[in-house]
């Protein structure tokens, strides 16, 4: 029989989510729940890993839980066959991350260059959390509780995959073959690997506030795409301009299609076209950046209005997410049961065992 097909991926309730989870992860969840390859789907929303960088700020993470469920419903991820929780309310990740990190080491974790870029931005050079410290290991909780086969992230992800790809091998090597190897799977747009912020730095982040979240209004994304870094060389319409390190024109690879030029900018074949122009000089920033705004509109109107619809009922929100939980908990214990056995920290329900001591304490 070939081996089940699963997906698990997740976010932090740190924020509303944006337009770089939407084409880092969020667009192809989606595509690959309803594409029908796939024997399950798990989507979790982190908020005990955000916990790890927000332990003071506790209300916040408690906040955008709901938000980021709305978002998720909005672009249409569908509990009928995909299964959202909350990652704190399955208390076996916890204790699959405690038994974990007897396979990993300091100097491991230290290696790991998003963590590393991570500490830098939040100022904890000094004074590391354990807990945000080790997180890699506890995401590797989150994916093998699943049996995950396949985890479509974002870029900065990689180094998370690779830590629980060798927390698998490690722990299948010492206790036998338990756990399952996954795989990430990357956005094929090179755009959407990381989708640079408004601001022009290289992730657009909740944290880092450069973001166009899925839930800002027509005018807002408007007012944000129109006051967005572009080349600062291309100061007159003629001057020639800078396409490369310029968000205005990844935006366009991530979500520009051919149609689109049919629709909202007749006057240029493609985008290839475009870009050329931009090159040569004689194309100004406005156009360009209208012609952005409208390709936004157009892609986050549908999900603006199921957000609204979804919105009028909260507590049916909260419900749907509670029987998530309840569905996660029983693949999660599942799981735990496995690793307790291999690691044969299973005293009673093994007979077997109980007869032998019995045997050989009798001397027999
Ligand atoms: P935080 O700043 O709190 O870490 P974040 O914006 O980085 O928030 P996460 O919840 O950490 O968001 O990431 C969720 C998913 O979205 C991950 O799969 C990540 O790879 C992807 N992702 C986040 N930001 C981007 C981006 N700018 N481009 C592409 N993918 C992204
Ligand atoms: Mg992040």
């Amino acid at each position: 029989m070939d081996k089940e097909k699963i997906i698990l991926t997740g976010d932090r309730p740190t924020g509303r989510l944006h337009i770089g989870h939407y084409v880092g992860s969020l667009r192809r969840r989606v595509e690959l729940q309803n594409s029908g390859l796939y024997n399950k789907i798990y989507v979790f929303i982190a908020d005990a890993q955000a916990l790890t960088d927000n332990m003071d700020t506790p209300e916040k993470v408690r906040q955008n839980v709901i938000e980021v469920a709305l978002d998720y419903l909005a672009c249409g991820l569908d509990p009928a066959k995909s299964t959202l929780f909350i990652q704190s309310q399955i208390p076996e990740l916890c204790e699959l991350t405690f038994y974990y990190m007897d396979l990993v080491t300091v100097s491991r974790l230290q290696r790991n260059p998003t963590v590393k870029t991570e500490i830098q931005m939040r100022n904890f050079e000094a004074s590391i959390p354990v807990g945000f410290f080790t997180y890699p290991i506890s995401q590797a909780a989150d994916i093998t509780a699943f049996k995950a086969t396949t985890v479509p992230v974002g870029e900065d992800q990689e180094p998370m995959l690779e830590q629980a790809r060798e927390i698998v091998r490690r722990f299948n090597h010492i206790y036998g073959e338990t756990l399952v190897e996954p795989e990430i799977l990357l956005p094929d747009n090179a755009a959407c690997l990381r989708l640079p912020g408004t601001d022009g730095k290289a992730k657009m982040s909740k944290s880092l506030g450069n973001c166009i979240y899925l839930s800002d209004d027509a005018d807002t994304v408007a007012q944000k795409i129109k006051t967005m870094y572009t080349d600062p060389n291309h100061l007159r319409v003629q001057d020639p301009g800078q396409v490369e390190g310029n968000p205005v024109f990844t935006y366009l690879d991530a979500f520009c299609r051919p149609e689109h030029f049919g629709r909202y900018l007749p006057d240029y074949p493609n985008l290839d076209e475009l870009k050329a122009h931009y090159r040569r000089g004689g194309l100004g920033d406005v156009k360009v950046k209208k012609f952005l705004t409208a390709i936004m509109q157009e892609t986050l109107e549908p999900i603006r209005t199921r957000r609204k619809e979804f919105e009028q009922d909260i507590p049916a929100v909260y419900d749907m997410l509670k029987a998530g939980c309840e569905k996660a908990r029983e693949a999660a214990a599942a799981t735990l049961d496995d690793v307790r056995r291999a690691m044969k920290i299973n005293y009673f329900d093994d007979a077997e065992l109980i007869a032998e001591q019995a045997r050989k304490f009798k001397g027999e």
